[in-house]
């Protein structure tokens, strides 16, 4: 047994021990900031990808796969993008012992990958819009204290990138890509606030930047993901170029949608508590673990109860386990309610005799499953604790927010502020000096809670133009 450090108290302490003694990740790679993926870490991740996948194929969006590397001239084209990622990059100059003509970046992120050749596939108004996505390590070379999932060298990442007819057909493709993170968010029982970035903090290379915020720890606040609506920004320097129906030639808008291992992070950092993990139902590894109690003089009885259950469930698709291993119950118990499984069921001979078994979800509620339904009340269980536990996150979620009314307000670390900006960078420098962090932006489908309107800006005072924002300390 191990004893937690407290989440309240001592959050990263908290959050990386929870990470380590659940076996997500094994940090013990010789490359700093490059994990790796365990089975139970990378179990969760695959039905992770599986929700992310469901959700953006719904919106007709296809798989797609290129290379890792990217030659440097082509990488080179756009030059707000260069800027925003050269620190970043891992280079490859050798091939061998051959130095190469043209250096290659290992991919940061893959538009300048994609759009030298989104170029040569889009040609006509008949091959718009064109929605592709991947899921693919990319690479950056971080100087930050790395945290597993958090901040890492070498990211699972989800990209979608599109190319439209125009900036509406591209505006509505951020409408989509929001939407479509609202279905992935809900099933992970995950509450956010989808926030517009102040044009100095958006996306190199982008138009306008939407990201996912999600407080985490009183004000420090976690990055989800980000949608970006480029305009021509790239397509011009890439000549991504189509023949429209009245035969002119017309530059495509280009959006993309990302995410990444980070949306892992955060269902730790949300979800879990003093006894570790608590996985959403979509990105458990087992949705149910059974345990047989094996105490007592006829232990047969109560194993073959345990084996049919484990059989029923897999038959019904669940992801099961049956922990009949020589330990106590309780050490079992123990071990999967730190590993974060949703539901646990206990059978002991009196359950076999009765044909039930006891339920108890991750929130610790207790009741009772008969074998004649239990692959339907199994699944009710399940849905139940899903609800539970987005309501349990959506009611903190709403507790994280405060007003700040003067710039001095700004300076306490419990709680994000919300305040009121004139949208002017001046003010929004100042905003950040006294929250010794950021600011956010705006929020995009306004607040999670009544608010009002907002009252003259925080940094200058004038009532002009005045919208709410948001500012905290990002991790
Ligand atoms: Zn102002």
């Amino acid at each position: 047994m191990v004893d937690l450090p407290t989440k309240a108290s001592a959050f990263i302490d908290w959050y990386l021990a929870v990470v380590e003694e659940a076996g997500l990740t094994d940090k013990r790679y010789g490359v700093k900031g490059m994990n790796i993926w365990t089975p139970y870490g990378f179990a969760a991740r695959r039905e992770l990808d599986r929700v992310l996948v469901r959700e953006i194929e719904a919106t007709g969006s296809v798989p797609v796969e290129f290379p890792t590397l990217i030659p440097a001239n082509e990488f080179a084209k756009e030059k707000e993008h260069i800027k925003g990622f050269d620190a970043e990059v891992y280079w490859v100059t050798k091939g061998g012992a051959t130095d190469l003509d043209i250096p290659l970046v290992l991919r940061p992120t893959s538009e300048t990958a994609m759009y030298p050749v989104f170029a040569v596939w889009v040609r006509s108004h008949r091959d718009l819009p064109l929605n592709v996505y991947q899921i693919v390590n990319v690479f950056r070379y971080e100087t930050k204290t790395t945290r597993p999932f958090f901040r890492v060298r070498e990211i699972h990442f989800f990209e979608e990138h599109t190319c439209q007819v125009d900036e509406a057909a591209a505006t509505a493709r951020v409408q989509s890509n929001l939407a479509a993170f609202r279905r992935m968010a809900a099933a992970l029982a995950l509450p956010y606030l989808a926030i517009r970035r102040p044009e100095w903090d958006k996306f190199p290379g982008a138009f306008y930047s939407v990201a996912f915020d999600t407080p985490v720890d009183g004000a420090r606040t976690l990055q989800l993901g980000s949608v970006h609506h480029y305009r021509e920004n790239f397509s011009g320097p890439y000549g991504i170029r189509y023949e429209a129906a009245d035969g002119s030639q017309r530059l495509a808008h280009q959006t993309t949608f990302g995410l990444s291992e980070r949306l892992l992070g955060a269902i730790v950092a949300v979800h879990g508590d003093q006894k570790g993990l608590v996985l959403p139902t979509a990105v458990a590894p087992y949705e149910v673990v059974i345990v047989p109690i094996l105490g007592g003089a006829s232990a047969d009885p109560v194993r073959a109860a345990a084996a049919e259950l484990k059989e029923r469930l897999l038959r019904a698709g669940r992801r099961v386990h049956l922990d009949d291993g020589e330990e106590r119950p309780g050490a079992k118990y123990y071990r999967w309610e730190l590993r974060g499984v949703p539901l646990r069921l206990e059978v002991g001979r009196r359950e076999a005799e009765a044909r039930s078994a006891t339920a108890v979800d991750r929130l610790g509620r207790k009741s009772s499953v008969t074998f004649d339904g239990l692959e339907r009340e199994v699944g009710e269980r399940l849905a139940e604790f899903d609800r539970a536990l987005s309501s349990r996150a959506a009611e903190a979620f709403r507790g994280a927010f405060v007003h700040a009314s003067t710039l001095p307000e700004l300076s306490g670390s419990d709680r994000v502020r919300y305040l009121s900006w004139c949208g002017g960078e001046e003010c929004g420098h100042k905003i950040e000096v006294a929250i010794s962090g950021a600011l956010l932006g705006t929020p995009e489908e306004g607040l999670p809670f009544e608010a009002g309107a907002p009252g003259p800006c925080i940094g200058c005072g004038t009532p002009e133009g005045v919208r709410w924002a948001l500012a905290g300390r990002p991790l």
